[in-house]
């Protein structure tokens, strides 16, 4: 099959051969229709990371390279000898995040806490932007029914990591301000899947002031900019006060410290984004009004199928997509990369040849 492949890191991507996937018994072989942009893939391709004062780390040019991309709806073409109840042809949307399947962390489901050697989609094994994926048991590939496509796709990485995100700040009041910094494809996931779960008083940052509509769309009841300079003490003006709950889905240094200064007495923050830099605070503050700060990473499978059942139910606003054939996945990447995406870009097989 024909694989869009990362040979050298920031370098474009290169359309090659490699060998089909194998479902082993119990798994599946899915053709990729549609695959979502993410901006974990643009951090895979870029190979560094910003650990702040730690420096810079730069992962080793990858000596086999695998096929990025972890949004992926498609169709299934094979299956294992000891698959039952799954028909070729039906069209799936594919959990990425699997695990060994046999730690603790996986036999609770929780596939996404595996301890071993990522085995996912678009990092240890070829993702979405190849022809085809392999998933190792059924159980990952959550039909699709009726939804769209090109919607359905970001669901897969963008709904289930802000389910995830979300399970760790429940129960909330609905009416209590919760704020999220960041309104790309994640962030505007957690408004409308925050709107879904009833609750109606979301306030969105964003530095960009261009993004209030889309926010708005998506559920948020109020919109702040945060362009360069704004201080923590202007925002706790704006809101009226400090917060209880924020969810920061870029996590720099910057958006961190503002989550942490917007806190009020048992205040909880949950890093979400990859970003990178780092937090520093005064200890005595975290004792002092019981904060929490947190991460979260991706989400389960149970993650995927709450927001397939929201989806499904028609429960969650839409969020703006942009489709583009696969062949154009270079420049798909260079517009992510330079903040030209409103919502998502989701990408779409031509005809089944994935060939430029
Ligand atoms: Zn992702
Ligand atoms: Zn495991």
């Amino acid at each position: 099959m024909k694989a869009w492949l990362n040979h050298d890191h920031g370098a474009a991507l290169r359309c090659e051969e490699v060998p089909d996937p194998d479902p082993g018994s119990e798994g599946l072989v899915i053709q990729v229709s549609h695959c979502g942009l993410c901006h974990s893939d643009l951090h895979r391709w870029r190979g560094i990371s910003n650990m702040g004062s730690r420096g810079v780390v730069q992962r080793p040019r990858p000596e086999n390279p695998v096929a990025m991309g972890h949004e992926i709806v498609g169709e299934i073409v094979g299956m294992g000898t000891a698959v039952t109840g799954r028909r070729l042809g039906e069209k799936v949307i594919v959990y990425p995040w699997f695990g060994c399947g046999r730690c603790r962390a996986c036999l609770s489901g929780a596939d996404n806490m595996c301890r071993e050697p990522t085995r996912s989609l678009g990092f240890g094994n070829h993702g979405g932007f190849a022809e085809r994926v392999a998933v190792p048991h059924e159980r990952y590939a959550v039909p699709l029914g009726d939804l769209s496509p090109e919607q359905a796709a970001p669901l897969a990485c963008a709904g289930l990591t802000v389910r995830c995100a979300i399970r760790k700040i429940e129960p909330f009041d609905p009416t209590e301000a919760i704020v999220t910094i960041g309104t790309g494809g994640v962030g505007l996931t957690a408004i409308s899947v925050l709107h879904a779960l009833g609750h109606r008083n979301v306030i969105a940052l964003d530095r960009d002031p261009s993004r209030a509509a889309v926010a708005v769309a998506a559920g948020a009841a109020r919109f702040i900019a945060t362009p360069e300079g704004t201080t923590s003490a202007d925002l706790i003006e704006a809101l009226g006060g400090k917060v209880d709950t924020v969810l920061d889905f870029v996590n720099s240094s910057q958006t961190a410290t503002l989550a942490f200064d917007l806190l009020g007495k048992g205040g909880q923050m949950v890093q979400v984004g990859l970003y990178g830099g780092e937090l520093s605070v005064p200890l005595p503050l975290i004792t002092g009004a019981s904060l929490t700060v947190r991460g979260s990473i991706t989400g389960t499978l149970d993650d995927l199928r709450d927001v397939v059942r929201m989806a499904r139910n028609g429960q969650l606003p839409a969020i703006p997509v942009s489709v583009l054939p696969k062949s154009a996945l270079n420049d798909a990447i260079h517009r992510l990369e330079n903040g030209q995406v409103k919502g998502r870009i989701v990408l779409v097989a031509e005809g089944g040849d994935l060939a430029a």
